[in-house]
């Protein structure tokens, strides 16, 4: 068995390759990825998988973060033009890019496996010695780029489909491949983990390529410090009058932000755990002689657990709204993203030590990798968890050229190979006939 999953991930080298080429040239931001969710939803049709999209797996209230109705039908149009799938366009539009292909192998347990598949706002590297520019496929949306390998996770769960379609009668169970929207931001997971989507799993699996240099032919089961994070914009509205002629008539939100900004970096740590506060972006006022009725304040928090994390967003929030309140203003927060904490279970990660353990030239590295980010899979994990199943995330060593959402960010194409040997075999620990 393990031989023969080895050898048919080998004969679709090529095309793993050329898939993960062909989404690095045209890369799509999070709730835009138009082009990119026809495709896999049209690929995994072909591969004979069940294939449910957009609405169907995807809570239209909790997708966080949704980007303006302009710049959704801007790049929709740009889909088209870039060889969309017509058929499943329509089905993805107004930023339902989310999409499941569900194969049933007899009777057995559920797995997920998840696929992050949004690109970011970043101007790739035209030096020649950018492997994707001296390859010929850098991105041609020019200022944004797979800068943080999607590309490649889009490109090993195509081959993963690949395979399972071939392999189908050696297993007993489903699989379930969920290709999620927005990642970046951490905005997308939640929409379609409470879908209903997810709530027949026993098991849910991700992994990220990367995050360690020269981690080639490696797998690192130990990832630690996932951290749970809030992000939020609060909008304060006041009111602008005449700087000089009746600035008693004003009510000055610059006031109001900058006594936030303070006191939010105030808060007192906590004594159970790292914590994180940020405004990276303050938006306000309209001209020196105004007085400023308007700023929009982009916070995040960060803990590592949740239980941190809401302490960090309930202290953040009343500070917010106390200083709204002291300078009269009106305020409204809005939710733009979110992930919890979220820890492997044991159980899988030696499922995934006995999987690596039968491929050849790769092996486990259980050193602790501290993620020190944050990852919206967790929500998947923690809905997986809860239900009573198990979750897992892992990391695909590969020897990455620059730091994640660089400009010169690339990795090394045979570690997709890898990966899909990775997830077939573990696929075959759990779903293997008796
Ligand atoms: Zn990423």
């Amino acid at each position: 068995m393990h031989n023969l999953i080895q050898k048919k991930v080998d004969k679709i080298k090529e095309e793993i390759i050329i898939d993960r080429r062909d989404f690095h040239k045209y890369p799509e931001i999070g709730w835009t990825e138009f082009r990119t969710a026809s495709l896999v939803a049209r690929r995994l049709e072909e591969l004979g998988f069940q294939v449910l999209v957009g609405k169907e797996v995807m809570n239209s209230d909790k997708r966080m973060g949704l980007i303006d109705k302009e710049i959704l039908k801007e790049h929709y149009i740009r889909a088209k033009k870039q060889g969309a799938d017509t058929y499943y366009l329509e089905k993805v539009k107004y930023g339902f890019t989310g999409v499941v292909g569900i194969l049933k192998c007899g009777d057995g347990p559920v797995i997920g496996l998840r696929f992050d598949i949004d690109a970011l706002e970043v101007l790739e590297s035209k030096d020649t010695e950018h492997f994707p520019k001296k390859e010929g496929f850098r991105s041609l949306n020019e200022g944004i780029m797979h800068a943080c390998a999607h590309d490649g996770h889009i490109a090993i769960g195509i081959g993963i489909a690949k395979i399972l379609s071939e392999m189908k009668q050696f297993f007993n169970g489903t699989i379930k491949l969920i290709f999620q929207p927005a990642e970046e931001g951490v905005r997308g997971a939640k929409s379609m983990a409470v879908s209903g989507i997810l709530d027949d799993l026993d098991f849910i699996l991700s992994s990220h390529i990367g995050m360690v240099k020269d981690g080639s032919n490696k797998i690192y089961s130990n990832v630690q410090e996932l951290l749970a994070t809030s992000k939020f914009d609060a909008h304060f509205t006041g009111i602008s009058t005449h700087a000089g002629a009746s600035p008693e008539k004003g009510k000055n939100v610059m006031l109001a932000v900058a006594t936030a900004i303070l006191n939010l970096n105030s808060i007192p740590r906590h004594s159970k755990g790292q914590t994180r506060i940020n405004v990276g972006k303050l938006t306000a006022g309209s001209g020196r002689n105004v007085i400023p009725s308007d700023a929009v304040m982009m916070v995040e928090t960060r803990g590592s657990t949740s239980e941190l994390n809401n302490y960090m967003k309930e202290h953040a929030i009343r500070i917010i709204k106390s200083s709204a309140d002291m300078y009269d203003l009106k305020l409204s927060i809005k939710e733009m993203g979110g992930a919890e904490s979220a820890v492997s279970d044991e159980y899988l990660i030696n499922k995934l030590k006995d999987a690596v353990n039968k491929i050849n030239n790769v092996e486990v590295d259980d050193t602790n990798i501290n993620f020190g980010g944050s990852e919206d899979f967790t929500y998947m994990m923690k809905r997986v968890q809860n239900n009573g199943g198990k979750a897992i995330y892992f990391i695909i060593g590969s020897d990455i050229k620059a730091d994640h959402h660089n400009g010169k960010f690339d990795f090394i194409e045979d570690d997709l190979i890898t990966a899909v040997k990775v997830y077939s075999m573990l696929i075959a620990e759990l779903l293997h006939k008796k």
